[in-house]
């Protein structure tokens, strides 16, 4: 029986909240499995531990990242940790760079079941995935800002053609694996072609890429454009790739239509690595009250059996993995279990009950 090696980052605020419960489902799903193993252990990074110890990402945490064949992560960062020039302690995005996790992949599939903010009057479920680059653009400036005089700020945008053209062909691929699901198996490119140069060039490189994967669709779509289109008519979209910072903005608008950021699951993924992690922070405002939503954390575990197995090529964990999806879309279905979250008074610990009890039926 194979052994995987799980690397545990808790964090900060809720991250040490719905973390735990994601590492008890998984465990109770391999068991039930019987032909994987986990070895999780749990290791110290974020805004607390800088706060103690002064590292925010310890070198014994980066070095069992390395080693391990997988990273889930719950959340970091805390509004008074800061550096001295005034951001956030964020050892998430030191991970995404050293290990250079270029393809943040955010799928957005509201629960039917749930009151979610828009209704939706096309025949045509809304389940899309964003990709967002996660190693460069705008956030390849994080901690290389300069601020002149008092009086004047710069942040540079960073596009390589290096890792555009790892981050398209990734794209691609998605796109192809959905078309087998019966998706569309359709790309968009998403920028600011007709202003900036680095955007422009980004959109090169996608079109070069586009001739490579002639078999599938592909478009372009403005950044605003985008966000309108995010609200007008998101059941029309099916792959979506994009910058750091505009994947940054757009991928909480996709949370938004899920009914919240603690929906929304998430995998940074790269060549040898990938960290698994729900979209949202630390939410420091709901911590330490049982109020945080676990499900981004329990599909974001699943979204790490779905890539463990297909690398490993492991079927019985991918589907282990649609059986976590599963579980999670049953106890929402009927309307009657509505996390605080969204406006019901369902918190952490009976969720996760829900999850795991339907899980064993
Ligand atoms: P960051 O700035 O790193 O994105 P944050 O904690 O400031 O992190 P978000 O995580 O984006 O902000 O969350 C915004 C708000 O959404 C939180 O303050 C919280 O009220 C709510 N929220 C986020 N995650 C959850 C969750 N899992 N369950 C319930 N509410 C959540």
């Amino acid at each position: 029986m194979k052994t995987f090696k799980i690397a545990v980052l808790p964090g900060d605020g809720i991250g040490s909240e719905v973390t735990p419960i994601c590492v008890e489902m998984l465990q109770s799903v391999a068991n039930k499995c019987g032909e994987f193993n986990f070895e999780l252990d749990t290791f110290d990074a974020g805004a607390a531990c800088f706060a103690r110890c002064g590292e925010a990402l310890p070198g014994e945490t980066a070095a069992a990242a390395r080693q391990a064949d997988a990273i889930l992560l719950g959340a970091m960062g805390l509004p008074e940790v800061r550096y001295a020039d005034g951001t956030e302690i964020a050892p998430q995005l030191d991970l995404r760079f050293m290990l250079e996790l270029y393809a943040g992949v955010r799928p957005v599939k509201p629960i039917p079941g749930l009151p979610l903010p828009l209704l939706n009057p096309s025949k045509n479920p809304i389940d899309f995935v964003l990709v967002r680059e996660s190693t460069e653009g705008l956030f390849a400036s994080h901690g290389k800002g300069t601020v002149v005089d008092d009086s004047e700020a710069t942040d540079t945008m960073k596009i390589t053609r290096a890792v555009s053209e790892k981050l398209f062909d990734f794209s691609f691929r998605l796109a192809r694996q959905r078309k087998a699901k019966g998706f569309e198996g359709r790309l968009t490119c998403v920028d600011k072609a007709n202003v900036f140069a680095s955007m422009a060039f980004f959109r090169k490189i996608f079109d070069e890429a586009a001739v490579r994967h002639h078999d599938l669709d592909s478009d372009h779509m403005y950044v605003d454009a985008a966000a309108l289109n995010m609200v007008k008519q998101p059941w029309n979209m099916d792959v979506l790739v994009t910058e750091n910072m505009f994947g940054d903005i757009l991928s909480d608008l996709g949370a938004g239509l899920m009914g919240g950021m603690g929906m929304a699951p998430s995998a940074d993924i790269g060549d040898d690595h990938a960290v698994f992690q729900p979209c949202h922070g630390s939410a420091p405002d709901i911590a330490g009250q049982g109020k945080a939503n676990p499900t981004a954390m329990l599909l974001s575990g699943a979204m790490m059996l779905e890539w463990l197995g297909e690398r490993h090529n492991l079927p019985s964990m991918t589907s282990a993995s649609e059986s976590i999806t599963t579980a999670v879309e049953r106890v929402f279905a009927d309307g009657n279990l509505v996390p605080i979250e969204l406006g019901g008074d369902v918190g952490t610990g009976e969720i996760f009950d829900r999850v795991m009890h339907a899980l064993d039926s």
